[in-house]
């Protein structure tokens, strides 16, 4: 957060505007794949970008955050001049934030109960997404109303992104206007627990650090085609949840033992089980070996590598997220660059020593 450049010089910024585009069009062609060609559309989404996306969460989320495709369409209004820039309370920005959680956690469990396997509805609802970006970059300043708030996928990068590999320049935001109460972005060794001290927010970020492992394990548990009747639903959502409450039941009474200088490593400790877990269940799928034969398939390798592949992915898996997220040394660095904070937006000092900006 202490760090701030000049604005992007004109031709780095063109290769943003650039690769922001290129990846637009990737997102978007994705999306018309999955009402027109389903098969292509969800292998694409759910078999490809989907499992790539956490390990660049944990290697390096500001990337992600430069070229995300919904996060290029909820700035393109601020971009273009078209945003009423409205800025957000930050008991508000909270509520947002516990929101976008809200919506994570209920929107993945009907990947089993249908969005796996109907192309054109999982299209729909990422349209309806792409809209509600949209709206939400047009009513807030930057980054608040979309990308550090609501987003459904803003929690799971909080989780996974305390330690990055690269910080690059920002390449949205032009100018800092303090759009955010602790901007996710500019805060070095960001995670769910730097935060306000809003009510929402410490829900927040206690339910996603406790409650994700068990959630991803339950996900895991569930087959694709559960239907989307009152007991289909059941299913896909019971056990997730039972996992949720389990890991978080587990985390109040393992924090409430830990003395606060130790409070940082046990998050890290289980967003590095969380991601562990996911790759546990997902490498395994992706060349033919998952539990549930055909589901999660990229390229069926089964008839050909050794029983002993999908143990060895595992291993490699727990092995460097417990060494990246836990055991390596961590350098103090944000996902990206802040830039140069706005006239009248006055830089204040941080307790850490880190700066932040005042309206
Ligand atoms: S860099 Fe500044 S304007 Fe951009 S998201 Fe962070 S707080 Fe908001």
């Amino acid at each position: 957060m202490g760090v701030s450049l000049p604005l992007l010089i004109p031709r780095r910024r063109l290769c943003w505007r650039i690769a922001q585009a290129a990846v637009f069009c990737v997102g978007a062609g994705i999306v018309l794949a999955l009402f027109h060609r389903p098969r292509v559309g969800l292998t694409a989404l759910w078999n490809v970008l989907v499992p790539v996306a956490p390990a660049l969460l944990v290697v390096a989320p500001g990337l992600w955050r430069n070229v995300c495709p919904l996060g290029s369409a909820a700035l393109f209004p601020r971009h273009m001049g078209w945003s009423a820039r409205r800025r957000l309370s930050v008991p508000m920005q909270g509520w947002l934030a516990l929101t976008g959680l809200v919506l994570l956690l209920a929107i993945v469990p009907l990947r089993h109960a249908a969005l796996n396997t109907e192309g054109p509805l999982t299209g729909a609802i990422l349209v309806g997404v792409g809209l509600l970006a949209v709206g939400m970059g047009l009513a807030f300043e930057w980054k608040s109303g979309w990308c550090s708030g609501i987003c459904p996928v803003h929690p799971v990068e909080k989780l996974y992104g305390a330690r990055p590999a690269i910080s690059p320049p920002n390449a949205h935001c032009t100018q800092c206007h303090r759009c955010s109460a602790v901007c996710p972005d500019s805060t070095p060794n960001m995670t769910p627990l730097i935060a306000p001290g809003t009510t929402a927010h410490a829900i927040m970020g206690t339910m996603l650090v406790g409650g994700f492992p068990g959630y991803v394990w339950g996900w895991f548990q569930v087959s694709d085609g559960t239907g989307t009747s009152a007991a289909g639903l059941a299913d896909a959502y019971a056990w997730p949840f039972g996992g949720l409450v389990v890991t978080l039941a587990l985390y109040l009474v393992v924090r409430s033992v830990t003395p606060m200088r130790g409070r940082a490593i046990l998050a890290l400790g289980f967003a590095a089980s969380a991601v562990s877990c996911y790759y546990w269940f997902r490498l395994p799928m992706l060349i033919g070996f998952g539990r549930y034969p055909g589901e999660g398939v990229l390229v069926d390798l089964s008839g050909g590598l050794p029983a002993w592949t999908p143990v060895a992915l595992q291993a490699a898996a727990v092995a460097f997220f417990a060494w990246w997220m836990v055991v390596r040394p961590a350098r103090r660095r944000a996902w990206t660059i802040r830039p140069p904070f706005a006239a009248g937006v006055e830089p204040i000092v941080e307790a850490d020593g880190s700066r932040l900006a005042r309206a």
